[in-house]
């Protein structure tokens, strides 16, 4: 991954001259974690360097925001917030009127049917806002607002991970019950291989997450940020359920590629999404993984069914 010197120089407009001043404010504003205003950046940039003015602060934010590297967020206080998308995926934002803390969630159920909405009235969405504001539960219950919080990469690859996981699990479940259930000699060993393969990515993601607890004892304690309806029972799962009810080795297969296609499809399509961090790369390497299960199902069940026509349902080749 990027350190994030080579981040600021990726991001450094064509032609655009060093400077200094500017390269100090932009590396304390990646230290910060959460929200800041302008006014926040000014009082930090003080404690460092007393030479650097309001303006040049000023400008630098505006250049950070026109680079991509900060956001500009508005909580309704009548002022800019700025957080930087370094190793920060895009987010909607809970914020408690009693407190003024925010906090972070990303939805791909809440951006889906933002995108379906956008697409049905024929507007080109270029960036949607959701922010909820309401009573943070410290409020609610009088604790005074401790939660330490951490930093987001951190949560969200926790939380992909998560994910990750939860696929895997429903995975190795569906292929271990789809050897038991295949008569075809080369169908069982390719459902053995597939769940011995997920075994292993199994102890490989695991082994990610107890790095992760290592990193950071506290690491199951911060609230949820990634939030996927479907995905939270791991995709596998329903195909899991129809195997049940399979009458051939062809059908399970076919219900294989479904499964693995839209794993594929789906962590591709979130990776893709999400900005450079920890949680993209695990999301793209995920759907890589899928891509070459779903590959070699489709090898295998066209060798299954070799000998007949191609029939109605037939899986197409991988996109
Ligand atoms: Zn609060
Ligand atoms: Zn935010």
């Amino acid at each position: 991954m990027d350190s994030q010197t080579d981040y600021i120089e990726r991001l450094r407009p064509a032609g655009g001259k060093r400077s200094g001043k500017r390269d100090l404010v932009v590396s304390v504003f990646l230290r910060q974690e959460g929200h800041l205003s302008a006014d926040d950046l000014v009082d930090l940039m003080r404690k460092e360097d007393k030479r650097i003015s309001r303006a040049t602060v000023y400008r630098t934010l505006q250049w950070m925001v026109d680079a991509g590297i900060a956001r500009k967020v508005d909580f309704g206080e009548g002022r800019f917030r700025f957080e930087h998308s370094y190793r920060h995926p895009r987010h909607f934002h809970l914020i408690c009127k009693a407190c003024n803390r925010s906090s972070e969630f990303l939805s791909s159920d809440v951006e889906v049917l933002l995108a379906e909405i956008a697409e049905a009235r024929g507007f080109m969405a270029r960036q949607s806002v959701v922010q909820i504001y309401g009573t943070c539960e410290d409020c609610q219950k009088g604790n005074r607002p401790t939660r330490p919080s951490a930093a987001t990469d951190t949560v969200f690859a926790r939380d992909a991970l998560r994910i990750a996981i939860a696929t895997e699990r429903s995975g190795l479940e569906f292929y271990t019950r789809g050897a038991r259930l295949v008569r075809n000699p080369r169908a069982r060993d390719v459902f053995r291989r597939l769940a011995a393969e997920e075994q292993e990515h199994l102890a490989t993601l695991e082994a990610r997450f107890e790095q992760l607890r290592t990193e950071d004892p506290d690491i199951e304690s911060y609230p949820t940020f990634l939030y996927f309806k479907g995905a939270s029972d791991g995709l596998f799962a329903e195909g899991a359920e129809k195997l049940r009810q399979v009458v051939d080795d062809r059908e399970a297969l076919m219900i294989g590629i479904r499964c693995e296609r839209a794993s594929h499809r789906f962590f591709k399509r979130y990776g893709e999404r999400f900005e450079d961090s920890e949680g993209k790369r695990i999301f793209l390497e995920f759907a890589t993984e899928e891509r070459e299960h779903l590959e070699l199902l489709i090898r295998e069940y066209r060798a299954l069914v070799g000998h007949e026509r191609p029939r109605r349902g037939s899986p197409r080749p991988v996109a």
